[in-house]
C-alpha cells in the first residue's frame, strides 16, 4: 500500500448506498486494490479474520452488511436472524483501511437488475442445496450484484460455508466477472465449535451440546484410514445420535463438484447440518 493511500484512509466510514461508496473509492485512484467481505452482520471473530486478511492484501476493504432476503427459504429464519449493527460497526471501526456498506434491498436488487440466474447443477441439488431450496440461487444473485456494483479486486469468503464457496466460484466462472475469490479457514472457539452468527441464538448449555458437530467430524477423519466411507458414516451417525442435536445431513463429497465420493482418492469434504433446538448449524472438515 502506498503511504499516500494510508494517509488518506485513516477515517473509518459507513455508507448506506453504493453510489456514495463508489465515489469514496474512486477518490483514491484507479490503481487501488479493493477487497470485499460480504456479510450478513452479527459479526464475530470468523468475519473479523476475513477482514484482517483482506486488509493486509488490499488498499481498501469494503465490508457489506446485508441480510439477504433472497437466500432465506424460510421467513421465520429470516426474522430470527440476529442483527447487531451498532456492535458490528464498533468492531470494524478499529481498521483504518476498512469501510462498511449497509445497502437497502432496493440498492442490491434494483428495478433494472440485469442478473440472469446461473446453472448450479449438482451444487444446488445436494446437502445445503437440497435442504434449503432457493438458498444458493439467492446467494449467487446477491454476490453477483455486490461484485458488479462494488467491482472489488478480490473477495473473501469463509470455508465454513464450503458449498457456498463452490457456488460463488461457479457464479464467477459463468458470469466472467473479474474478481479473485479467496477462501479463508474456519475460525472456531477454544473447544472447536465453528463460530457462527447463529450461535448468538444458543444458550450456554446448547453451545456445549453443539460440540457434537466437530466431535463427529473429527471422529470421521480419524476412522477413515481404517474403514470404508459408508461404514464410517454409519458409525458416525450412531456417535452423533448419542448427543442432543438432530441431524439433517452428514455426507462426504468431492470438494469441487460436490458429487458423492465412495473412495477417498480425491480432495473431499465431509459436511454436516444439524439442529440444536431451533437453531440450524453447519460445519465441515476437509479430508
Ligand atoms: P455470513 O455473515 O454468515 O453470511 O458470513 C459472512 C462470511 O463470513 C461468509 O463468507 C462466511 O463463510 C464467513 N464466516 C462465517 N463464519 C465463519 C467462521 N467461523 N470462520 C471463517 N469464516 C466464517
Amino acid at each position: 500500500m502506498s503511504p499516500i493511500i494510508t494517509r488518506k484512509m485513516d477515517a473509518f466510514r459507513t455508507f448506506y448506498d453504493f453510489i456514495q461508496l463508489k465515489e469514496h473509492i474512486k477518490h483514491f485512484g484507479a490503481q487501488l486494490t479493493v477487497g470485499l467481505v460480504p456479510t450478513m452482520g452479527a459479526l464475530h471473530q470468523g468475519h473479523i479474520a476475513l477482514v484482517e486478511r483482506a486488509a493486509i492484501e488490499n488498499d481498501i476493504v469494503v465490508v457489506t452488511i446485508f441480510v439477504n432476503p433472497k437466500q432465506f427459504n424460510n421467513s421465520s429464519d429470516l426474522k430470527k436472524y440476529p442483527r447487531t449493527i451498532e456492535t458490528d460497526i464498533a468492531l470494524l471501526s478499529r481498521f483504518n483501511n476498512v469501510v462498511v456498506c449497509i445497502p437497502e434491498v432496493n440498492d442490491v436488487y434494483p428495478e433494472n437488475d440485469s442478473y440472469s440466474p446461473i446453472k448450479l447443477g449438482v451444487l444446488d441439488e445436494v446437502l445445503e442445496g437440497r435442504y434449503r431450496p432457493g438458498h444458493f440461487p439467492g446467494v449467487a444473485h446477491v454476490v453477483h450484484n455486490l461484485f458488479s456494483f462494488i467491482e472489488p479486486t478480490s473477495a473473501y469468503f469463509g470455508l465454513k460455508d464450503y458449498q457456498q464457496f463452490a457456488v460463488i466460484n461457479e457464479m464467477v466462472k459463468q458470469t466472467n466477472l473479474e474478481v479473485k475469490v479467496e477462501g479463508c479457514n474456519t475460525v472456531r472457539d477454544k473447544n472447536g465449535l465453528a463460530l457462527s452468527s447463529r450461535n448468538f441464538n444458543l444458550n450456554e448449555e446448547q453451545i456445549n451440546d453443539a460440540l457434537i458437530i466437530i466431535d463427529t467430524l473429527r471422529f470421521i477423519k480419524n476412522k477413515l484410514d481404517q474403514f470404508e466411507i459408508d461404514d464410517v458414516l454409519e458409525q458416525a451417525k450412531v456417535f452423533f445420535n448419542k448427543g442432543k442435536l438432530t441431524l439433517e445431513y452428514l455426507d462426504i463429497v468431492d470438494a469441487q463438484s460436490f458429487k458423492r465420493v465412495t473412495h477417498l482418492n480425491q480432495k473431499s469434504v465431509c459436511c454436516i447440518a444439524a439442529f440444536c433446538g431451533e437453531v440450524r448449524l453447519i460445519d465441515n472438515i476437509l479430508l
